[in-house]
């Protein structure tokens, strides 16, 4: 990935430095506003800002985006910083654009007495209806030629409380025949009489997005300011603002958000499924959220990992989920250890085992990594194997067991399939078999092979563990582009439990976090929702593609 070439942004940069622009030195920020959790389209937007800083040898702020007191809370603010630090960067500064309240009132101010802002009456629809369209210019409203002195009037008694919500708006004066929608006098600052998480009730105006955002780029000295497609628009009203306000010259640059399929990726949606309880949470592990993917088992690398190899574009597009599945599998394959567990058990009685013996078999815990050492698993005459492993009359190219078959138990004997036992209902519920006793895997020197290999657990030494299997969440692979509600898309079996499945007992001592392979049926992670009694496992992704089917 060193060989790549430069993306975009990068080519822009290192044409920057070599021109000198500021002096060479590389200033970004990653912005997020506190009113949800991140979730992976936020790391394309943080690998960018921060892998930028550290490729360039500059910084990166983490500014808080806190100018819409209604939506944003502190909870917000803690959960950001961790994700950001768990997937691997630290900022230089931690900013609020709250604290530059004061300042943009001041640049507000300044606008006001060069004439080129004023205080609206108009309503937000009356506003909407003034702007005209793409090919009919806007008509000006009767507040449009207000005299500075009214405008700073007016202005000051808006802080001061005197107005209600919407009953006065501050505008930029422009341009209202603009062919650019946005630059046809622009909202500045709105009234909220809402509590500010940051704040309190110290203000009751606070700015829009564009008369913030831009101006904290300016305040920080921030020298690539990079965002999303969709501020195109807002670009020129960006470097409007700064040239009027005659304040250090930030530079706005836009790269393709991140699309994912088969989920959703709006704070606002994400929001909702969390609300109204469709997942558990925001780390539900289902959720695009960082938290949820953590929670799934996916590695700070992984999501780095994916990051650089879904790139920087100037056009949309949709990744598969399967490249995010891929870079965890990639990574997991070379660090996570084997285990063995049995996710649908039935029983295997070995008729010619000695009854109470009990053999330890060596394991490798990894064949990617020979420092992992290795494990010692108990065998015994009672064993759980995978309920499909088994067939009472299997095809021809069954490797498996079945009556009359042969199949190698991993790290144990090769056995012969005999007989069954059934339930009422015609379910079987033991399997009977034989074992060669000179097939012992490290010591094998009977010259038989087999074709297939199965895992297994010794039913008295085995340990019960939840697991939990997840699927997309959205049957849609654009549910956000759908129709209708977008929650009408969920897959209704995107989560489903199993209360007890068998595993190795060594994985009792498993911490919340700890990743595992479990042979043959994919990488798994401790939940935090674990106790001492019962283990419950995640599973992260399959061992294989399960979508190239
Ligand atoms: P959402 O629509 O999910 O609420 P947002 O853009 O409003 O997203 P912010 O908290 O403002 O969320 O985002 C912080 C930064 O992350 C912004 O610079 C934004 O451009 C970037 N960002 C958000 N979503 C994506 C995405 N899907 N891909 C790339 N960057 C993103
Ligand atoms: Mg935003
Ligand atoms: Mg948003």
């Amino acid at each position: 990935s060193e060989e790549r070439s430069l993306n975009f942004i990068e080519q822009i940069v290192e044409d920057d430095i070599a021109n000198g622009v500021h002096g060479g030195r590389v200033l970004t920020r990653f912005p997020p506003e506190p009113n949800g959790y991140l979730h992976i389209g936020h790391a394309k937007s943080i690998a960018l800002n921060f892998g930028l800083a550290q490729k360039y040898n500059g910084k990166t702020n983490l500014r808080f985006d806190d100018t819409n007191p209604v939506t944003e809370d502190t909870e917000y603010v803690d959960s950001i910083k961790a994700d950001i630090r768990w997937l691997g960067y630290e900022w230089d500064k931690e900013l609020y654009a709250s604290d530059y309240f004061e300042q943009l009132y001041e640049f507000a101010i300044k606008l006001i007495k060069k004439g080129l802002a004023y205080v609206e009456d108009a309503t937000a629809e009356e506003i909407a209806a003034g702007k005209g369209t793409p090919t009919t210019p806007g008509t000006p409203t009767p507040a449009r030629s207000r005299s500075v002195e009214e405008n700073l009037d007016l202005f000051a008694r808006m802080r001061a409380g005197e107005f209600k919500d919407g009953e006065k708006t501050l505008r930029a004066k422009v341009d209202l025949a603009s062919p650019n929608m946005h630059m046809r006098d622009p909202l500045m600052y709105r009234i909220k009489h809402a509590h500010h998480h940051r704040t309190g009730d110290k203000w009751c105006i606070y700015p829009m997005y564009d008369f913030a955002h831009g101006q904290s780029d300016s305040i920080e000295n921030i020298t690539h300011s990079l965002c999303t497609l969709e501020f195109i628009p807002h670009r020129a009203l960006y470097d409007w603002f700064i040239k009027e306000l005659e304040i250090f010259p930030s530079h706005q640059y836009e790269f393709s958000r991140l699309n994912l399929n088969y989920t959703v990726m709006s704070k606002r949606k994400l929001k909702q499924l969390v609300e109204e309880k469709y997942v558990s949470g925001w780390d539900d592990p289902r959720m695009p959220t960082i938290s949820g993917l953590r929670r799934r088992g996916y590695t700070p690398d992984s999501i780095r990992q994916f990051c650089e190899r879904v790139g920087v574009q100037k056009r949309e597009q949709m990744i598969d989920l399967g490249l995010l599945e891929f870079c965890v599998r990639e990574e997991l394959n070379k660090t996570a250890n084997r285990v063995m567990a049995v996710l649908d058990p039935v029983k295997l009685v070995i008729t010619n085992y000695p009854d109470g013996q009990v053999e330890e078999m060596p394991a490798e815990n990894n064949p990617e990594d020979a420092s992992a050492g290795s494990r010692t698993l108990h065998f015994s005459k009672t064993l759980y194997i995978e309920r499909e492993d088994f067939m009472e009359e299997p095809p021809k190219k069954f490797f498996r067991l079945g009556p009359g078959l042969h199949v190698r138990l991993k790290n144990a004997y090769i056995i012969k399939g005999e007989s069954v036992e059934k339930d009422a209902d015609g379910n079987i519920t033991t399997i009977y078999a034989s074992y060669l006793p000179d097939t012992k895997s490290g010591g094998d020197n009977s010259g038989m092979t087999v074709k297939g290999t199965i895992h297994w657990v010794s039913a008295e030494h085995a340990a019960t563990a939840e697991v939990r299997l997840y699927d997309r969440l959205f049957k849609s692979e654009n549910p956000g582009a759908e129709e209708g509600d977008f929650k009408d898309f969920l897959n209704p079996d995107s989560l489903q439990v199993i209360k007890e499945a068998y595993v190795e007992p060594s994985l009792l001592q498993a911490k919340p976090g700890d990743r595992f392979q479990f042979m043959r049926k994919g990488y798994f992670t401790v939940d935090p929702d674990s106790t001492p009694e019962k283990v419950v496992f995640n599973r992260t992704v399959t061992l294989k593609d399960a979508w190239a089917k």
